[in-house]
């Protein structure tokens, strides 16, 4: 094992971290510990203007609550703190300091202006975009003759004018670029702040970072990374570029795909391990078939050698299928712990809290094996709870019956479950099936009907089970309280 492995989740706080972000940090934590190396979360602070109140918090969070982990960074500190870029800056400076001396960058003094009407005449004539250097060789009276303008200057990189740029990716391996197509970018902004590039390569430096696990986007970053590593003579981190992730209709993924920010998916009840799960998937595989992989499992055989360059496919169908596996994984016990802050939040106001804790563990079991979501119990298991039911009184109409018929199996049903002294799941199956013979009626019909009777729904778990832990006094109120819909019909 390689024990100087340094890898570093390095997201912007300029928004809530999405899927993308999320499978970047994972890759990152499950790389880190399958090798015994160190995991460190870096917040690249900063594009000032973009920066999204509570970003910061949101991001440590969703790692917190998929157990992330991480060994330096905010809150932990390290021996390369500080870990947000925004307190760095003086780093930033010196190193382009040191570039513009050694002659590898100079200063810009062109207004926003000029470089709007460069770039609309760019566009006019058809030419590809990019500074087109006219501080690159400025005089030094010419110099002096800005700096007394009062002008503040950028810092951009003098990037070589012939030539290529080769490095290696290992996803993507070689990667040849002409220099031409690199034009002499921002280091250092006139408010003092880094660019990302400038920022990112000093840090990555400093901090010692072994690998750059990232997003296939920023692979066309890499060219300049890789001058600026030149120029400032520190040596290139290995890279490995992920692929991209898109919406099965093979769009860039969105909200429109029902990818949401990663906390989304905690307050909609999907578990944290079936998340982990679905992520380490979206570019990695074990064997092109298994797909139910604990943490740990993952932790044990993940490398680098089976991240696929071809773009994964986000699909919220196998994530709530799989969330469903991990539901039903969960001990009765473990499943109940989980769903009573979401029954306790979503349940209607008139349900008695705090919740009884012995009926939630009747109503439980029969919810587990349904549910896909935590959100998803509160829907399943709300009949359990509520006093009155909201339904259409026609669906108590059975196949092929009419209303007489149906007041009239109810009535027989209340009349049988009357006198039933145990309540239980047998003893209903007992009295429930010959009465549906007494009646003529196939199972079906009278069940259907005592279903939507006592649960208000058309679908439910297991009818016995379910009339078993409603209780006997709460089935018959609804028997009645269903004959006196079947009544108000006309
Ligand atoms: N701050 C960049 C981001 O938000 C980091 C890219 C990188 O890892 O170099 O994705």
């Amino acid at each position: 094992m390689n024990q100087s492995v340094r890898v570093r989740f390095a997201p912007s706080p300029t928004g809530f971290p999405h899927v993308g972000n999320i499978r970047t940090a994972l890759f990152n934590w499950l790389f880190a510990r399958r090798t015994g190396g160190t995991f460190i979360v870096r917040i690249e602070d900063t594009d000032v203007a973009r920066k999204v109140e509570g970003g910061v918090e949101a991001i440590l969070d969703g790692l917190r609550w998929l157990e992330l982990d991480w060994d330096e960074g905010p809150e932990v500190g390290g021996n390369y703190a500080p870990y947000f870029q925004s307190q760095r800056l003086e780093l930033y400076r010196e190193a382009a300091q040191r570039l513009v001396s050694q002659g590898d960058a100079y200063y810009c003094y062109c207004s926003p202006q000029r470089l709007e009407e460069m770039r609309a005449e760019q566009v006019k004539r058809k030419k590809p975009p990019g500074y087109d250097r006219q501080c690159r060789d400025l005089s030094i009276a010419e110099r002096s003759q800005k700096e007394t303008e009062g002008i503040t200057p950028v810092v951009r990189f003098k990037a070589p004018l012939e030539g290529q740029t080769s490095f290696n990716d290992l996803i993507w391996g070689e990667v040849v670029v002409e220099n031409s197509t690199i034009d002499d970018f921002i280091l250092l902004k006139s408010d003092g702040y880094p660019t990302y590039h400038l920022a990112n390569v000093v840090d990555d430096h400093s901090m010692a970072i072994s690998h750059v696990l990232r997003a296939e986007e920023w692979l066309p970053s890499v060219p300049r990374h890789k001058l600026l590593y030149q120029a400032l003579g520190y040596e290139m981190p290995q890279l490995a570029h992920l692929p991209m992730i898109l919406g099965p209709d093979r769009a860039k993924l969105s909200k429109r795909h029902g990818a949401v920010s990663i906390n989304e998916y905690q307050v909609q009840g999907y578990l944290p391990e079936a998340m982990v799960n679905f992520l380490a998937l979206l570019g990695w595989s074990l064997d092109d078939k298994t797909e139910i992989l604990s943490q740990q499992e993952l932790v044990k055989n993940f490398s680098l050698e089976r991240i696929s360059r071809t773009a994964a496919i986000f699909n919220t169908d196998k994530l709530n299928w799989m969330n469903g596996v991990y539901i039903r994984s969960l001990s009765p016990e473990d499943f109940e712990q989980r769903s009573l802050p979401f029954l306790d939040k979503e349940l209607p106001p008139e349900v008695k809290r705090p919740l009884s804790i012995d009926y939630v563990r009747q109503v439980m079991p029969l919810i587990q094996e349904r549910a896909r979501t935590l959100a998803e119990v509160t829907e399943l298991a709300q009949f359990f709870f509520v006093t009155e039911l909201d339904y259409d009184a026609n669906w108590l109409i059975g196949k092929d019956m009419s209303r007489e018929s149906a007041t009239k199996a109810l009535e027989a049903g209340q009349q049988k479950l009357s006198q039933l002294k145990v309540f239980h799941e047998a003893s209903l199956e007992n009295v429930l099936r010959p009465l549906a013979e007494e009646l003529g009626l196939k199972t079906g019909q009278l069940f259907g009907m005592l279903r939507v009777a006592v649960t208000g729904r058309t679908a439910a778990p297991p009818l016995f089970q379910t009339m078993a832990v409603l209780g006997k006094e709460r089935c018959l109120s609804r028997i009645k309280a269903a004959l006196a819909k079947l009544h108000e019909l006309s």
